[in-house]
Order: structure tokens, then sequence, then C-alpha cells
């Protein structure tokens, strides 16, 4: 075994995989950027090295300066978690060339996967299905288009070099092939540095379920099936382990096809194979396709080890240093069901864009395995994936692990960032979810209830306002006098309520003409008569309301108000970013979802459009700025 490894990664995942070296014994090296200076990753390894500036091209992916610095301190081998130089063979390339181990599969392996088209042949020759359509090296738009039309519309366009859902544009109706293509090639140039696509038959009511598999080089096993079906923009939102509906025979159908494709490539580590299966109909051991193999550790692994017993992390390290595979196929068995909840950073009513925030207060569950980058006081930056945690249950049932991952996100606290949590709550309550009827389009079917159901409601917020007045605080409440009505005006936000004493340990509070009466004892809290499972935090950025349906109340004293705030007519970058393309100029005439202007962040191509009919009064940005949050874009000419 190594007694020293350098981790070529950050957040979470350099976090998880210390935690494995910490119980093996071996020391660890972490390397971080400008921004990552005071973060988790760097606090937990035996020893640091600075890489560069916060950008990824200046910091995580200087594949030269991790080899050095793998080199200068040591390390004879080097993780490189996922995303990042994960999925690079020049990287493993150059880690080899230094003498060094790298922790994954050979830089063979990962190029004969590493693009969609080619690896999807390759899986067809070994005998693997894979998805019908049109995989070929031809990429004018005409041929293109005419390759989508024989498949049979709906298609999806995909970039070849893809990942994390990026440059992936699902196609309904030939006359929207030609601009979905060019805007899935500007995607997959930016992200990929490729602009080549390939184009699918769309699999209707699709689920994602996908093999983990692990090699030694010569063999591998299969430690089962994951089901990735709930997805927003072909994105995962929450895992689980095993698939519900999965038969043991489609079981053996689907691992045996995944060991044939990790063996068709002589495939070493950890790594996935995802299928996309027709779930229209129950699961059949003939309706699943290959769609591609992502050769690294999953961000969801944590499912998987929590359903074997087997610590992936481990077999990583040992099948690196030379050990043979730590199990044979039959050694390995399901103990129960796993979930994972991917907690972000993230604006979720304003279509889930990508935020940032220093964490004022976080707390996470007890009872869940907990798999984060961050502690509180930090803070989530703009530079990397806005990733707060994942969290993961397991259970005896799939019932019994949902109802703990409710539980578990109900008393997750985050405040100073809004984040999906009550969004994944929502998710939790969903009653196909229960179920187990699970697709990928199940989120976007059911969005605008999935998303109300997330938003704050009047008593919570009322809530809120009695945190805020300091009235239920034990060291105040010696002062107030209770012999005489006691009325005060308490504001936040741009938002005022008036709260009236109605005794101890009860208050009436008005908000917009309307009145809650609370009522608290020790930290149990009523509203309106009804009991609460909320817990009301204050912090330095305010107070906070959690429990479900979180609300998040900052004093207006503390707002640091923008004298140039701009009012309603103006439409702000809500995030920061690189203005790609205006599509409107001054005195122009808009409708209410007419396009306005695209914004570039975190690799993601955002929509920006008008809220509202009116006439654009001014243009304020050009293609090309790099724009901050909030920055003004577009005004709209105020309504007569
Ligand atoms: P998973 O199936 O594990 O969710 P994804 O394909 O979604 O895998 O990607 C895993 C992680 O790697 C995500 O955090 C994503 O942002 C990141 N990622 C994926 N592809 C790339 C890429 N080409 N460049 C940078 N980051 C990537
Ligand atoms: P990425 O590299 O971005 O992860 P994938 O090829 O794995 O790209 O596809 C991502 C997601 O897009 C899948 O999990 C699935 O939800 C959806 N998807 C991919 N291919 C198809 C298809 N042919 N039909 C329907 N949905 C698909
Ligand atoms: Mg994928």
């Amino acid at each position: 075994m190594f007694h020293k490894i350098l981790i070529a990664n950050r957040g979470e995942i350099a976090c998880r995989i210390m935690d494995s070296c910490r119980r093996m014994g071996v020391a660890t090296v972490a390397v971080y950027s400008d921004a990552d200076r005071a973060a988790r990753h760097v606090a937990m390894a035996d020893e640091a090295v600075h890489l560069g500036g916060p950008s990824p091209a200046d910091s995580y992916l200087r594949g030269d300066a991790i080899v050095e610095a793998a080199r200068a301190t040591g390390a004879q081998a080097i993780h490189p978690g996922y995303g990042f130089l994960s999925e690079n063979p020049d990287f493993v390339d150059a880690v080899e060339d230094a003498g060094l181990i790298f922790i994954g599969p050979s830089a063979r392996a990962i190029r004969a996967m590493g693009l969609k088209d080619a690896a999807k042949a390759l899986m067809e020759k070994a005998g693997v299905p894979v998805v019908p359509g049109y995989h070929g090296a031809e990429q004018d738009p005409l041929h293109l288009a005419q390759m989508a039309g024989q498949i049979g519309y709906p298609v999806l366009i995909k970039a070849v070099a893809g990942g994390g859902g990026k440059g992936m544009r699902r196609v309904d109706d030939p006359k929207d092939f030609a601009d979905a293509l060019a805007s899935a090639q500007s995607e997959a140039r930016n992200a990929f540095g490729n602009p080549d696509v390939l184009i699918e038959k769309y699999i209707l009511r699709p689920r994602h379920i996908e093999l983990q598999i692990f090699g030694d080089g010569h063999r591998a096993v299969h430690l089962f099936e994951r089901d990735c079906s709930l997805q927003r923009r072909h994105q995962k939102v929450i895992e689980e382990a095993p698939a519900p509906g999965m038969t043991p025979e489609m079981r053996k159908v689907m691992g045996a096809s995944a060991v044939r494709a990790a063996e068709a490539i002589g495939y070493k580590g950890a790594g996935t194979i995802e299928f996309i299966v027709d779930g229209s109909n129950g699961l059949r051991p003939d309706g699943f396709w290959f769609m591609e193999m992502n050769t690294r550790l999953q961000v969801e692994h944590p499912v998987t080890e929590a359903i074997t017993g087997v610590d992936l992390v481990e077999w990583q390290l040992r099948v690196a240093s030379g050990e043979p595979l730590p199990a044979k196929q039959e050694e390995l068995s399901i103990t129960g069901h796993a979930f994972e909840a991917r907690l972000y950073a993230e604006d979720v009513p304003a279509g889930f864009l990508p935020a940032t925030g220093r964490l004022a207060h976080l707390r996470f569950p007890e009872g869940a395995r907990i798999e984060t980058g961050v502690r509180q006081g930090d803070s989530i930056s703009p530079w990397y994936d806005p990733m707060i945690a994942k969290i993961v249950t397991h259970g005896p049932t799939r019932a019994v692990a949902l109802r703990a991952l409710e539980a578990g996100l109900v008393d997750t606290e985050v405040a100073g960032s809004v984040t999906n949590l009550d969004f994944l709550i929502a998710l939790t309550r969903h009653d196909g979810f229960a179920s187990g009827e699970v697709d990928t389009g199940l989120i976007e079917r059911d969005l605008d209830a999935l998303v109300t159901a997330a938003e704050p409601d009047p008593r919570t917020r009322a809530l809120g306002v009695v945190g805020l007045s300091g009235l239920a605080d034990p060291a105040v409440k010696g002062g107030m006098t209770l012999w005489q009505p006691l009325r005060r005006t308490v504001s936040w936000d741009g938002n005022e309520a008036v709260i009236e004493v109605l005794g101890p340990g009860a208050a009436r509070v008005t908000v917009d003409e309307t009145a809650h009466e609370v009522r608290w004892q020790g930290d149990r809290w009523w509203v309106d008569g009804s009991l609460r499972r909320n817990r009301i935090v204050t912090h330095d950025a305010g107070v906070s309301v959690f429990g479900g349906r979180t609300v998040h109340l900052t004093p207006t004293d503390l707002l640091a108000r923008d004298a140039a705030a701009a009012g309603d007519e103006v439409t702000l970058a809500p995030m920061p970013g690189l203005v790609k393309s205006v599509h409107v100029e001054a005195g122009q005439a808009v409708k209410a979802g007419d396009r306005l202007a695209v914004l570039e962040a975190m690799k993601m191509e955002h929509s920006l459009t008008a809220w509202r009919d009116g006439v654009i009064a001014e243009v304020m940005t050009q293609p090309g700025d790099q724009v901050e949050a909030g920055s003004p874009l577009i005004r709209l000419e105020e309504e007569a």
C-alpha cells in the first residue's frame, strides 16, 4: 500500500478520499487555488501545495504543477477524484512519465471511452446494446438533420465530448433542429473545446440506470446498479440503489453487459457504465442501451457503498497499488436500500441558477452520511461546482431509507446562500417518487408543484419576524413589560411587519394586513394554534427558520443598500458570468418570455428572458462582457 498520495481535486470529493486514506494510514497531500486557501480539504490534509489562481485553468487543471507537487512532497500516487483531470488521458500519461501511479484506469481505456461516439462504436462491437442513432464522423448540419429524420423524432443531440449534462438538446420537431444543433455545438465548443455531436433516438419514459463496475486490468466485477432517473436538465438530483422495480433477471443481464464492457477495454479501477432504460412498460431485459462510460469514481458512489458495504476508495487504492480485485462477483451482495441527495447553493425559483455566498450557519443532520467540502463560515465561490453537501441515507427498505432522507433534509440547516434544500424535501414527499415510478421526466412534469411546495409560507415568515424582533430571546425577555401593550415595527429585506406582545411567550405578527398569532415555549413554536416543527436560528447574516420551507430574514440595517440598485425595470445578471450574446436593441418591442441575452456561467448557458411585454430602453452590456451577479444588463421602458 502507498504511504502517501496526492489528491488532485477539491471540495467534498477531496475530503471523501482523505477519509479513506486516514483510515488506511495513508498520508495525504492536498492542492489548492487562491480561492481555496482556507478550504476544508486543505485543512484536512497532512500537507498542502498551492497551485495558482482561482480559475480551474490556473489551478486544478494544471497537470504539470500537480505532478510537480506530487514529486516535491514525495507522494507515490495521484487520485484525481471526479471532474477536473479525472478523465484526461494526457494527464495520466504525464503522471506515469513522472514515475508516479495514477489511481484510475489506463490512458488507453480513458481514450477508448472518452468520446461518446467512439465508445458507442466500441461497445457495439463488444456485443453491448447501444442507443440507436447516428455516431459517425460527418458533422455537416444538413447531413445531421437528415440522420435525425431517419432516426425519427424526438431525437437527442449530444456533444461527443460531453459531460455533466452539457451540450445536450432534445428536439421534438424537425423545424427546431438547426437552432438546437447550433446551440449544442456552441456549448460543446466552449465547455469541451470540441463541437462534434452525435444524434440519438430520444427514449420515451427514460430511466437512467447505471452499473458500478470495478476492474483490475483483466477481470471485472459489478457492484450492482444505481437509479439516477431523478434529473433536472440531464443533471442528477437524487440517486438511489438498488433501482426500484429491478428484477433479478434484468440485473443479471445488465450486470453481465457492464462487465463485458469493462473487460473489453481491460479496465482498471472504479468505473460506471450508464444505461438508458425504457421504463414505459416495466423493466425488461431487452429494454436497456449503453449511453456512456464514466472512467472514474462517480459523484453518487456512496449509495453503492451503503448497500454493498464496500469502500470504493479503499478498493481504488488497493488495486492501484498492485493488489488483485478485493472480491469475487459471488461475494458481493445487496443489503437494504440507499439514497443520496445533492444539496446545492442554487436559486430554485429563479430557474435553479447557481448561487454563491458565505455560509453564515451550517448544520448537518445526525443519522445520515454527509459528504461535504465546506464548514460553517466557508464560502461557496463562483469558481467551482456550487455543491454544499451530499446527504446519504441507508435503510432496510426503500420506504425506510426515503423517510430517513426526508428527515435528514428537514434537519439540515444552511444560511448565507439560497439552496435547493426545500426543493429536495418536496421531492422526497412526491407520491410518484415514493412509489418508485421514476423516470427522467418526473421533475420537469411536476416542476411547478415541486417549486411551489418549496416556497416559504407566511406562517413560517411570522416565526422569522419573532426571531428578528428578539422577543423570544431569553436575554431580552426580562426587559419586556407585560402590563402595557408593546408594539413595534420590524423590517427586513425591504419588508415590514408590526409585532404586538400579547403576553409571555405570545405575540401577534401582522404582515401585509394579515395577522398571525405566534406562541412559544422553550424551543417549541405554535402559529395560529398549530405546533410547528421549525427551528429558529440567529446568525451573523440575520435570522433563519429551518425545518422545511426555509425562510431567511436579513434585517434592513444589514442590507448593503446599493445606491444604484436597479428597480423592477432592469434585468440584472443573476450570477457572475460571461455575456455570450444579446438579442435585443434599444427601441425594440418585446413580449414576456422573449430572449434578451444569454449568459454563460458554470459552463452552462442561461437564457435571460423578458418578464413582461414592453419596449427596450437601454442595453447596458455587450457580448464578451464579464459581469458580476447583480450587474444591470437590460432596461425596459417604464410601463405607461
Ligand atoms: P455524475 O454522473 O457522476 O454526476 P457528471 O457527468 O454529472 O457525473 O459529472 C460529475 C462531476 O464532474 C460534476 O460535478 C460535473 O460538474 C463535473 N464535470 C463533468 N464533466 C466535466 C467536464 N468536462 N469538465 C469539468 N467538469 C466536469
Ligand atoms: P453526460 O455525459 O452529460 O452525463 P449522458 O449521455 O450520460 O451525458 O446523458 C445524460 C442524461 O441525459 C441521461 O442520464 C438521461 O437522463 C438523458 N439521456 C441521455 N441519452 C438519452 C436518450 N437517448 N433518450 C432519453 N434521454 C437520454
Ligand atoms: Mg452521464
